[in-house]
C-alpha cells in the first residue's frame, strides 16, 4: 500500500545537522538507494502519481544532481526520454542558461539548447525542495526553450522555506513533507 511505501521511505531518510554549512539540517537519501525496496517504493509513487495526473508527459527532466538518481528509473517506468539540467559548465555544444539565488551567492543552471522541442510535455524532478531557487531556474530554463511544464516532484519538501511558492504556477508533488 501507499501508506507502507511511504513508511519505507522516511526510514531511509536521515538527517544530517550542519551540512554542509551551519544552520543547514540536510537531508540524506543514500540509505533510500541503498534499499531496494524503498527505492522502488519511490519510483511506484512517482509513477503512480504521472500516470493518474499526466498520463500525457513526454519527457522527465532531471536537476543536478540528485535528480539523476530518480529520474531516469522513473523516465523508463514510463516509456518517456529523460534530460538534464546541469550546473553551469557541463554540457557540451550550445546551450541556455538562467541564473538564480542560492542561499550564499549565485549559481547558474544549463540545459542543452536542442534538449526539449517546443510544446513538449515535460515534468521536473530532483531529490528536494528547499527555496524553491533551484527548481524556479529549471522552469524558466524550460519556458525559454517553450516547453510545457506540467509539472515538478521532489522525494522531500521542507514545508517552511515555501518553495512551492517560487514553482508557482507549476503544481509542486512531494512524497514527503518536513
Ligand atoms: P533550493 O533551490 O533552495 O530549493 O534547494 C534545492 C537543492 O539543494 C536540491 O537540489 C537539494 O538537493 C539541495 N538541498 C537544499 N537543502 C537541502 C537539505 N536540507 N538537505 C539536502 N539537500 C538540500
Amino acid at each position: 500500500t501507499r501508506e507502507k511505501k511511504l513508511e519505507r521511505i522516511v526510514q531511509r531518510i536521515r538527517s544530517f545537522p550542519d551540512f554542509p554549512s551551519k544552520g543547514i539540517l540536510f537531508k540524506d537519501i543514500c540509505p533510500v538507494l541503498k534499499d531496494p525496496e524503498a527505492l522502488t517504493a519511490v519510483i511506484d509513487l512517482f509513477e503512480q502519481h504521472v500516470r493518474q495526473t499526466y498520463p500525457q508527459v513526454e519527457l522527465i527532466v532531471g536537476l543536478d544532481a540528485r535528480g539523476f538518481l530518480f529520474g531516469p528509473l522513473l523516465a523508463q517506468r514510463l516509456g518517456v526520454g529523460f534530460v538534464l539540467i546541469r550546473k553551469k559548465g557541463k554540457l557540451p555544444g550550445p546551450t541556455q542558461s538562467v541564473g538564480y539565488t542560492l542561499e550564499y551567492g549565485m549559481a547558474e543552471a544549463e540545459i542543452q539548447e536542442d534538449a526539449v522541442d517546443a510544446g513538449q510535455k515535460v515534468i521536473i524532478i530532483d531529490d528536494l525542495l528547499a527555496t524553491g531557487g533551484t527548481l524556479y531556474a529549471a522552469c524558466e530554463l524550460l519556458k525559454k526553450q517553450s516547453a510545457e511544464v506540467l509539472g515538478c516532484m521532489v522525494l522531500i519538501e521542507l514545508k517552511d522555506l515555501n518553495g512551492a511558492e517560487r514553482v508557482k504556477p507549476s503544481p509542486l508533488f512531494s512524497l514527503i513533507q518536513y
